[in-house]
Parts: C-alpha cells; sequence; structure tokens
C-alpha cells in the first residue's frame, strides 16, 4: 500500500463519565504521534458510540467532539449493549476510513499494538485479531469462566479464537461484507473468522480497567455465551437426538433382559408390562423431538440467509 492507511479508532461507551475525557485524550494523543510518525494518514480519526449513557457521558463526549475535528461520535437512541453498540460504530464510520480498530473506553486492551495491526494491515491482512497473551488482571472468575466458555464454544463447533474479544482491527472489505451478514443475535468474534480473508494475530497484555466499574455483570456474561453458542451451534439440538437414542437402547437391552428372565422363569408378573413401556414411550419421544431439532436446525441455518460466499478478489 503507497498511501498512509486511515485508522478509524471506534468505541463504544456506557456510562464511562469517569474515564471518557481522559481516554479520548490518550487516544487523540496517540493518533497524532502516528500521524507525525508517517505510520496513518491525516484523516485518521476516533469513533465514539455513545450505548445511551444515563451518566454525564455523552455531554462530555458531544462537548469533545465539537472542539476536536479527530473526535466523531455517534449515540444510540437506547441501551443497546456492546455487541450492537459496536455494530452501529463498525456500519457508521467504515466508509471513511481504511481500517477500523474496536476498543473498549475503559482502554484495557493494549493500544501501543495498534501500529503492529495496521502494519499488518498494510501487508495484506483484512482481519487482525488482538489477542490477550494473560489474563493476570481479571479476577480469578472471570478467568476461569472465560476459559470454560472459549472451550466449551471450540468443542460445540464455534470457530472463535482463544482469547480474543472484541479488539481487532478490520479492513473496510470486511465491514463492508459485514452488512451481509443480517443477524439479530449478534457475536461479533464468532462473525468474523466466519468470513475467511487472509487474517492475522497480534498478542498484548490486558491491562486492569482504571476507573468506572465493569459494564458487563454476569448476567450479561452468561446472555453473551448464550447467544454465541446458539447463534453458530446446532449441536445442542443434536444432543437431543443422541439422548434419545441412548434411552432407546437401554430399552431394547431391557427387553432382551425381561426376555431372558421370562425365559428362565425368574419373571415378576405384570413387572414387563409396567415398566418397559416408559423406557420405550420415553426413548421415542426424546428420539422424536431430536429429529424435529435436526429439521429446526435446517430452518435455522436458513433464516439467518447468511453470505455462502464472499469473493475477495476480480480481474
Ligand atoms: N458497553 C456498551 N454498552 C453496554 C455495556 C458496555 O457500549 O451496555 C461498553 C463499555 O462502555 C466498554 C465496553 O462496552 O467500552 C466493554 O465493557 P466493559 O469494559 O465493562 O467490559 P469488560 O471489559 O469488563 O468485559
Ligand atoms: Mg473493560
Amino acid at each position: 500500500m503507497d498511501h498512509k492507511p486511515v485508522l478509524g479508532i471506534i468505541v463504544p461507551c456506557y456510562n464511562e463519565e469517569e474515564i471518557i475525557a481522559q481516554n479520548i485524550e490518550i487516544l487523540h494523543n496517540f493518533l497524532d504521534l502516528q500521524i507525525r510518525g508517517n505510520i496513518l494518514s491525516l484523516d485518521s480519526f476516533i469513533g465514539i458510540i455513545d450505548d445511551h449513557s444515563r451518566d454525564r457521558s455523552w455531554a462530555i463526549i458531544k462537548k469533545i467532539a465539537a472542539e476536536n475535528d479527530k473526535v466523531k461520535a455517534i449515540r444510540l437512541s437506547a441501551n443497546k449493549g456492546h455487541q450492537y453498540a459496536l455494530l452501529a460504530g463498525l456500519y457508521e464510520f467504515y466508509q471513511s476510513s481504511d481500517c477500523l480498530v474496536s476498543l473498549d473506553a475503559d482502554l484495557q486492551d493494549d493500544i501501543d499494538v495498534i501500529p503492529d495491526m495496521v502494519e499488518k494491515f498494510s501487508q495484506g491482512n483484512e482481519i487482525v485479531y488482538g489477542v490477550r497473551s494473560e489474563r493476570m488482571h481479571d479476577s480469578n472468575f472471570k478467568r476461569v469462566t472465560a476459559v470454560a466458555f472459549y472451550k466449551l464454544l471450540n468443542m460445540l463447533g464455534v470457530n472463535v479464537l482463544f482469547n480474543h474479544a472484541d479488539f481487532r482491527l478490520t479492513g473496510k472489505r470486511a465491514n463492508e461484507e459485514l452488512k451481509n451478514f443480517q443477524e439479530v443475535n449478534l457475536f461479533l468474534r464468532g462473525i468474523f473468522p466466519l468470513m475467511g480473508f487472509n487474517t492475522a494475530v497480534v498478542y498484548y497484555d490486558r491491562k486492569e480497567r482504571q476507573g468506572g466499574k465493569t459494564k458487563y455483570p454476569l448476567r450479561k456474561m452468561i446472555s453473551l455465551a448464550l447467544d454465541g453458542i446458539t447463534s453458530f451451534s446446532v449441536v445442542p439440538l443434536r444432543i437431543i437426538t443422541f439422548i434419545g437414542f441412548i434411552v432407546f437402547i437401554i430399552c431394547l437391552a431391557l427387553m432382551v433382559y425381561a426376555l431372558l428372565a421370562y425365559l428362565n422363569g425368574r419373571a415378576v408378573a405384570g413387572w414387563f408390562s409396567t415398566v418397559l413401556p416408559f423406557y420405550f414411550l420415553g426413548g421415542i419421544q426424546i428420539l422424536c423431538i431430536g429429529i424435529l431439532g435436526e429439521y429446526l436446525g435446517k430452518i435455522y441455518k436458513e433464516v439467518k440467509s447468511r453470505p455462502r460466499f464472499i469473493i475477495e478478489e476480480r480481474i
């Protein structure tokens, strides 16, 4: 690439009045440095998405954006959550950029690796994932649940990068293609790996939150985890079929046992006719639900109408 890329740093923000002004300043100084160092184009900018904060955040952001031409800002009409705020930012800002980096407002993700990301982008990587090399600063609880979550997702066949959250660089092409993923239940870190393209990874240490509280309480974490699983995997449905099949096999084994008992004259009167139908019907019923689930899974995939392919180049 001959010209220096135009980078947009997009930051979703919800009730961050304690830290937002200071962090925008940090980002602004960072951009300035990169622009003067000839790494980024002069048109690079910061794009803030206020996810309908209830505190003074928006007033603060509005004031900064009015005074600083490097800072653009939008506000959502209601609190939609981190993933949708990010999506809004990607949609809103991709056209005026060559690439976007998404970043949390608390600057827990290390901005010093952004030049590496940009370099990897310039080398032809459409998506560059930020991956934490360790989770020292997270609480034990968060660390353990996060590891379990990634393991579970991978077991269920969902393609996500271990220890990658939403700190990533995406090129204009990828951001454009994102519009063809019309899902309502949004799990961005599952969608980008589906796209293909050349991708790269940069490693960084995640810092502690410097101010304010986490906006991801357990309730939201569980909801995000469920979205991640149910938006990308039909394995849970298949497990039903499997359970039904197992119960059915147990029933067959019982039948053989009962028959042998009868032939040996050890059968208890009425046992066979009372117990076996339970297992038999139970097994058949679960199996049938599983079969329905298989079709439901197909419908579910159709309804998503995800793009079946993306053309990378035309000559
Ligand atoms: N956030 C948002 N909407 C919400 C919750 C969070 O835009 O409903 C933003 C928040 O301001 C922050 C980012 O999403 O910039 C990640 O949130 P947080 O740092 O609280 O999550 P954690 O790092 O604890 O997982
Ligand atoms: Mg955070």
